[in-house]
């Protein structure tokens, strides 16, 4: 399920919550995340703007320090219907 929402859209990709272009950990689960493109594409928007969420170092990398960050930010974006922030 994509989590992006947490209810009804199935996930097709897996997400890196931290990039590992930021430094994320690739194989650890805690930094992964089920995702709709829909989402995937939003939150690769925000990071292409700058967005980070906070970090927590891993034995292979940055986990989020909190997954629900993410989720709510996105959530957030959701109930503004905001799209002038995705590329
Ligand atoms: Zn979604």
């Amino acid at each position: 399920m994509c989590e992006g929402n947490g209810l009804y859209e199935p996930a097709d990709v897996t997400d890196h919550i931290v990039p590992m272009k930021q430094g994320g950990a690739k194989w650890n689960e805690l930094n992964h995340m089920g995702m709709c493109h829909s989402h995937h594409n939003r939150k690769r928007g925000l990071e292409s703007h700058g967005h980070c969420v906070v970090t927590a170092v891993g034995t292979d990398g940055l986990l989020p320090n909190d997954r629900e960050e993410i989720v709510n930010i996105l959530l957030a974006k959701d109930r503004q219907n905001e799209d002038l922030w995705i590329d």
